[in-house]
């Protein structure tokens, strides 16, 4: 079938298999370009693989400094009449491009947040790799079951507090506009810090152990967005943002449980990016494709690769990183360094629907939107029929 972008609402509901191949090539590509990550880890473990800063970390462990990765994600395999997601087709040219290296790679499709989907991983780790010495928790989800009780409970992305009102893009009709956002009660918040706190995170961690497959002096790292002033209320002080506080504690828990393995944990915080999970944010697309245009200016923009490569090289496994006081590390100084964000908040200020284009970089914003879905990259022929079915 040729492979066109079905676009709808914040969402492309379908993907190219040749594109996404042709962007985990590139991602792979840079890694090899810069030097080694050394020392790096040997056995990874990244919860979350297949897209965004998950498969980047993946693709940086692997191809940065030759470990063998066991990823989870949870996507839809394409028929013959459907493509599947992106994220299948991203894994399908991982494990291709792996195994043509000579590295190890599998990948379990399944629910991350189910015990199931746990001992499975358990399973194969002992099976194949030993023990694992870095676990990479990098979910976006906007639900979760909870594994004993069979509760299913939502996330919301809702200021604390107060009701917001804000300017925000729709990228779906080209309209900058106001929107008022109610703030969440009690349950909602209670629900955004189920989905998308430390708990899970924890479970991993706890299964791990018991297991005995934790390496000893292993590092876990779960990621956040902490942001500024212009973001805060949608997501540093709001629901989303109550949860990344949980994965603060939760970061606590895992150091002090686990001094046998002497496990090392992290929250590290990353700089803004469009990806699948970021694009469904109100007022993080407007953010964004300002954000995208001032930090070229400054020659400081980055992608999830170049986020992840300088994790790694710069925090997990450099000799001495920079934590801030409250433990985490960061990669978002780029970002959130105040002459930056001044720039950025005059930007704000003036933004209208007239002059939108002119001040922000929506053209980069969009283009890595469709990235992400494997459309428009260089070298890939759009109107060549593919068969839209590969394995892994
Ligand atoms: P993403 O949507 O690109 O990736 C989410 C991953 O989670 C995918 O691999 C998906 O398959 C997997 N997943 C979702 N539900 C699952 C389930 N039930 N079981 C198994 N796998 C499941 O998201 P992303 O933007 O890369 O976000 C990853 C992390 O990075 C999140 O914690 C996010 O908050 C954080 N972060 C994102 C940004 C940003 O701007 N995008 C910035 C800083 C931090």
């Amino acid at each position: 079938m040729v492979i066109k972008p079905k676009i709808r609402g914040f969402i492309c509901t379908n993907a190219h298999p040749v594109g996404c191949a042709e962007n985990v090539k590139q991602q792979i590509e840079f890694v090899k370009s810069q030097p080694k990550v050394s020392p790096g880890p040997k056995n990874v473990l990244v919860i979350g693989s297949s897209t965004g800063y998950g498969l980047a970390s993946r693709i940086t462990a692997a191809f940065g400094a030759g470990a063998s990765t066991l990823g989870v994600c949870f996507e839809k395999e394409p028929t013959e009449r459907k493509t599947g997601t992106a994220g299948w087709y991203n894994t399908a040219a991982f494990h291709t491009e792996a195994k043509a290296a000579g590295l190890y790679a599998d990948t379990i499709n399944g629910d991350a947040f189910s015990n199931e989907c746990k001992a499975e991983v358990i399973e194969r780790i002992k099976a194949n790799m030993g023990s694992i010495d870095l676990v990479v928790y990098s979910l976006a989800s906007p639900k979760r079951k909870d594994p004993e009780t069979g509760e299913v409970y939502s996330s919301t992305l809702k200021p604390v507090g107060k009701a917001y009102t804000t300017k925000t893009y729709d990228t779906d009709k080209d309209l900058v506009h106001d929107i008022t956002l109610e703030p969440a009660n009690d349950e909602e918040i209670a629900n955004t810090v189920k989905v998308m706190g430390g708990e899970d995170w924890e479970l991993w961690l706890k299964a791990l152990h018991e297991a005995g497959v934790l390496a000893d002096n292993c590092q876990t790292t779960a990621y956040t967005y902490i942001g500024k002033k212009l973001t805060w209320p949608i997501y540093g002080h709001a629901t989303i943002g109550r949860a990344k506080e949980d994965l603060d504690r939760a970061a606590t828990a895992l150091r002090e449980n686990y001094q046998d393995v002497n496990l090392k944990a992290y929250v590290s915080s990353l700089k803004a990016l469009v990806t699948q999970a970021s694009s469904a944010i109100p007022v993080m697309p407007l953010y964004i494709s300002l954000i995208y245009g001032v930090m070229k200016q400054e020659g400081t923009h980055e992608g999830c690769i170049e986020q992840a490569y300088r994790l790694f090289t710069e925090g997990l496994y450099a000799s001495n990183p920079t934590l801030d006081d409250g433990g985490r590390l960061h990669m978002d100084g780029h970002e959130t360094n105040e002459q930056t964000q001044a720039r950025v908040e005059a930007l704000w200020d003036q933004v209208t629907q007239e002059n939108f284009h002119e001040l922000a970089d929506y053209e980069e914003y969009h283009k890595d939107f469709l990235r992400l879905f494997g459309f428009g990259l260089n070298g890939v022929d759009y109107d060549a029929d593919v068969d839209p079915v590969v394995n892994w």
